[in-house]
């Protein structure tokens, strides 16, 4: 039996009967997979409180001949982020990262960005933790910096980001930014292509969302700390990527639902 070992962040947890459980991970060098645990509600030294969203963990896994899955065998806590735990708003907001990541990212696609892209993501959330009640800390405001963060950067891990530089009906050039965004298309049409022909599902881009998105994309997450916008801009922004996901994946995910 050859073991595989990596560090690796659970983003979906199904109880599959009484004891054994079904882990999907996004994993440091595999990409994601899928694992299943065998009598792990029960396996107190080997899995018992190191199967949670939340934390980093060492896990060891292994393939057995005839099952697409792997076998869990082991799990060691790396990083406990305890804070994320404790604010239920950012806790919220965690089901929505790994749901985008569950549904975006595919099976064994290693990409170690998207790793690096979700720890750094729960190493912030747990400092925001840590300082949610000091006063004039707005947590929306933040954990809306994050989402539009964590949209971009993947969105470009995968492969999928909207094409904002050029109309995607004549090519010509989106030099001010002005352009109007198709979500059919996947990407901006200028205002003559927009307003000619079948124009339904063309919408405004918000004010400065592209500027947004690449400055997110081309820096790093400390860049959330230092970037001064108004909510309801970060609102409008988040909602647009929401929307593009949505559009893209073919149905609304739950947890953009329950925020
Ligand atoms: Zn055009």
């Amino acid at each position: 039996m050859k073991l595989f070992s990596t560090n690796a962040f659970v983003i979906y947890i199904k109880k599959l009967n009484e004891a054994d459980l079904l882990l999907t991970y996004i994993t440091e060098d595999y990409g994601k997979i899928t694992c299943f645990a065998n009598n792990a509600r029960k396996s107190r030294k080997r899995f018992l409180g190191k199967l949670e969203p939340a934390m980093l963990t060492r896990i060891k896994f292994y393939e057995k001949a005839g099952m697409t899955l792997d076998i869990l065998y082991e799990a060691d806590i790396v990083e406990d982020y305890k804070n994320v735990r404790k604010d239920i708003d950012i806790y919220l907001f965690l089901t929505k990262i790994a749901e985008v990541s569950r549904v975006l990212c595919q099976e064994r696609d290693n990409n170690k960005n998207i790793f690096y892209l979700t720890r750094a993501i729960y190493k912030g959330l747990n400092h925001v933790g840590a300082k949610a009640s000091s006063p004039d800390f707005s947590m929306t405001a933040i954990l809306l910096k994050y989402e539009i963060y964590f949209i971009s950067n993947l969105l470009k891990y995968t492969g999928i980001s909207p094409n904002f530089s050029t109309c995607t009906v004549c090519s010509e050039k989106n030099a001010d930014n002005k352009f109007y965004f198709s979500l059919k298309k996947g990407g901006v049409v200028c205002g003559s292509c927009a307003n000619s022909g079948n124009n339904t599902g063309i919408r405004n881009l918000p004010v400065n969302f592209i500027n947004l998105s690449n400055l997110m994309m081309e820096s790093d997450l400390s860049i959330i700390n230092k970037l001064v916008v108004k909510e309801e801009l970060l609102r409008e922004c988040s909602t647009f990527l929401e929307d593009f996901l949505s559009f893209h994946i073919g149905k609304r995910l739950k947890s953009f639902e329950s925020l």
